[in-house]
């Protein structure tokens, strides 16, 4: 393709694009491709003489579109949303466009001066304290593993990248059973070892850590000759929503010197709003906290949030040149390449950038409260059903529920209503665990999603629940 056929492509793609999301709702949620159908439908090796565009995009229509699960679909609640509003796919597009490597400060300036400033606004947006420098990471799970390995390095006197961890006292880093998996995945590439991973016992209806058995874990560890390195806290975890009560787990941090990181990654948008902080008191005594503006916030993936109280401990960590130490961020330049594992850099800043302007703060926090407000309506609803049981209460906008039948087994019960629910098409939802037993869970947060969108879920899921045979 030449560059001056360019434009009428990229018409016809920016019309196909406003047309989808326009028109994405009347769509089957979830994708009803069988496995291996859009394999089959590729062919088995690479053409050697060019095609023309008009058939490339035939084909993207005709094979691609039926295997996509419609992520930005208004009645999309399940998992997680990971939104992508229309300023930040233009944004995304014109990052595209330049495709910068945003490596070092001077592979492109403006991405990495662009990403100092919007990394701070979301700190101001947080009510995060001055002082607290942030990062773009690709996902949570690159945040946390740097924060592990920060934690390990500090742990080990800075002697863990260069010596290995042979000959060393076992590192031991607390969680709950609620974290997430990026979480064991970052312990077992830091070399620590998913034994030394210590899950604490959770309690109260947030499903948080309790303090009081973290303590006891530490003690029992010191007792035992092992090395407490760490605390990883969940605010808002994946499952129910789970949160540990942050500013009495960071008193123990605090007292056994651990490093502390705070996996906010879907609640953290919710921040922006002050009503919702008391969820996470005492957090300015963290060390790391991550949160993903590509889930609730508005931009596409990929787009992690990343901030550090002392980011020096995280250069020292990652920076493979230790000039870097002393002029990062201060007196002159940062190379954000030394803030994370991996080299290469998008410009992702870009997009915050079109976001927050587009629809200002006040438009995102309107938004994310909307969310919270529709879904807890549609919570209350749900409640006053007999037949149905609320197992977790709406944290945000995420709350859990199941269908009981007299003399049915509720977890097969629930696994069959979940399936018939994502057959249907008109929403899409998704199952977890809570102590055992298998629960369905609803969250909104999709960007365009309306209250109107919310409430026919009541009617989706009574309606199958009880046509259930
Ligand atoms: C989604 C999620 C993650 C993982 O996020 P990625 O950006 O996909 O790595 C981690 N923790 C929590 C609590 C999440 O909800």
């Amino acid at each position: 393709m030449k560059w001056d056929e360019f434009a009428d492509w990229g018409r016809r793609v920016a019309d196909w694009t406003q047309d989808y999301h326009l028109t994405v709702g009347d769509r089957p949620v979830r994708a009803r491709t069988e496995p291996g159908a859009v394999l089959n439908a590729l062919p088995a090796t690479p053409p050697e003489t060019p095609e023309a565009m008009e058939d490339i995009f035939r084909d993207f229509e005709d094979i691609v579109m039926p295997g996509i699960t419609h992520w930005q679909h208004p009645r999309f609640f399940a998992y997680f949303n990971s939104n992508a509003s229309a300023p930040s796919v233009l944004a995304e597009f014109l990052a595209s466009a330049i495709a910068p490597q945003c490596m070092l400060w001077q592979t492109s300036p403006a991405a990495t001066e662009m990403e100092t400033r919007m990394m701070d606004w979301l700190r101001q947006a947080l009510d995060l304290p001055e002082g607290f420098a942030g990062v773009i990471q690709d996902s949570a799970s690159s945040a946390t593993l740097a924060a592990v390995l920060t934690l390990r390095e500090k742990a080990l006197g800075w002697q863990g990248n260069r010596q290995g961890l042979f000959g060393q006292k076992p590192l031991r880093v607390y969680c709950s059973s609620e974290v997430h998996t990026s979480v064991d995945r970052a312990i077992w590439v830091a070399g620590i070892g998913q034994d030394n991973l210590v899950r604490v016992p959770i309690k109260g209806s947030w499903r948080g850590m309790d303090p009081d058995a973290l303590e006891a874990a530490i003690k029992t560890d010191l007792a035992a000759g092992l090395h407490p390195a760490g605390l990883i806290l969940c605010v808002g975890g994946t499952g129910t929503g789970a949160t540990d009560p942050v500013d009495r787990c960071l008193d123990v941090a605090e007292k056994y010197g651990l490093y502390t990181h705070v996996d906010a990654a879907w609640a953290g948008s919710a921040m922006i709003c002050p009503e919702f902080r008391h969820y996470w008191p005492g957090i300015a005594r963290a060390d790391s906290i991550v949160f993903n503006p590509h889930k609730w916030l508005g931009v596409q993936f990929d787009c992690s949030a990343h901030f550090l109280k002392n980011p020096d401990d995280l250069v020292r960590t990652l920076a493979i040149q230790p000039e870097y130490l002393k002029t990062h961020g201060r007196d002159g330049i940062i190379n954000y390449s030394e803030w994370s594992v991996p080299l290469g850099r998008r410009f992702r800043a870009l997009k915050l950038w079109f976001l927050m302007r587009s629809y200002g703060m006040e438009g995102l926090r309107q938004r994310l409260r909307n969310h919270i407000a529709w879904s807890s309506a549609l919570h209350d609803r749900l409640a006053a059903e007999p037949d149905f049981e609320i197992v977790t209460p709406p944290m945000w906008s995420l709350w859990t529920f199941r269908y009981l039948r007299k003399g049915a087994d509720p977890d097969e019960l629930n696994q069959r209503l979940v399936n018939a629910i994502n057959d249907d098409g008109r929403i899409y939802l998704t199952q977890t665990r809570v102590d055992g037993a298998l629960v369905i869970r609803f969250q909104a947060g999709q960007f365009e999603t309306t209250e109107g969108d919310v409430m026919i879920a009541f009617d989706v899921i009574t309606e199958i629940a009880r046509a259930l045979t």
